[in-house]
């Protein structure tokens, strides 16, 4: 019931937000971060009619895939820092991996053994502000160029996106400028016509941006999904 809840009130913010936007409500996925969370919230998040589902650790998401594999229709997106060693794993648990930061990990990911007969999507992540306790390339590093120059060598990975966590701000207006800043980013790597711009090996339609406090400035700046834990299931206990 509490998820129920707690989902109506953030479709009405979502589509509020895209609205404000000029934005088709459609176009905004809601991702639902479960990390934390055991497998009867996962399957009453599943019931309440949650399809996307983030987890931060690979770990964490083993123990727990057994137990909420059979929910229909449901995918699981690794939105947290992933280590090389932990690719192979990561490729065979995930639907996706939203957080690649470098091309070591690119080419881990690619060489993985694979079984899903297509490609893994992945997004790169950007670290906006250069801090240095996150994860993700720099905006206008060679790591980033490397990526994007090497994705038709990627076959088995199709990079589909974006994704970033904006420094904390208390004031959340101030988190705009950097939600705008990562759709630039995507805006000009789309315009570049890059050596690998075919739809299969890099497509820049996803922007995966915003989490419960400020998920509407992020929609207002074009996020495609939105990463939600505490609005949906409420304050985490660990
Ligand atoms: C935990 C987490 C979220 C969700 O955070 P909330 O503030 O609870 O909505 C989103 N994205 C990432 C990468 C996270 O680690």
């Amino acid at each position: 019931m509490f998820i129920a809840a707690n989902l109506a009130l953030v479709r009405e913010r979502i589509t509020a937000a895209a609205r404000r936007a000029g934005r088709n409500p459609d176009d905004v996925a809601l991702m639902a971060v479960t990390k934390t969370l055991d497998a009867d919230r996962i399957r009453e998040a599943h019931a309440a009619g949650l399809r996307l589902f983030g987890e931060n650790r690979v770990q964490e998401f083993a123990s727990k895939s057994e137990a909420v594999r059979a929910l229909a229709g449901a995918r699981w997106h690794l939105i947290g820092h992933l280590q090389s060693n932990k690719a192979a794993r990561a490729a065979e648990l995930f639907d996706a991996v939203d957080t690649v930061d470098s091309l070591r990990l690119a080419r881990k990911l690619n060489d993985a053994p694979q079984q899903r007969g297509t490609p893994l999507p992945v997004l790169i992540e950007i670290n906006l502000a250069g801090e240095a306790d996150k994860s993700g390339v720099a905006p206008d590093s060679k790591e980033l160029e490397d990526i994007l120059y090497a994705a038709p060598q990627l076959e088995a990975l199709t990079i589909s996106g974006l994704m970033a966590i904006p420094p904390f701000t208390p004031n959340l207006e101030d988190a705009r400028p950097y939600f705008r800043r990562l759709r630039g980013l995507r805006d000009q790597i789309a315009a570049r016509k890059l050596p690998s711009a075919s739809p299969t090996v890099l497509s820049m339609d996803v922007l995966s941006m915003g989490m419960s406090h400020d998920f509407e400035i992020a929609i207002e700046e074009g996020a495609t999904c939105v990463r939600l834990g505490t609005a949906l299931f409420g304050e985490r206990h660990t």
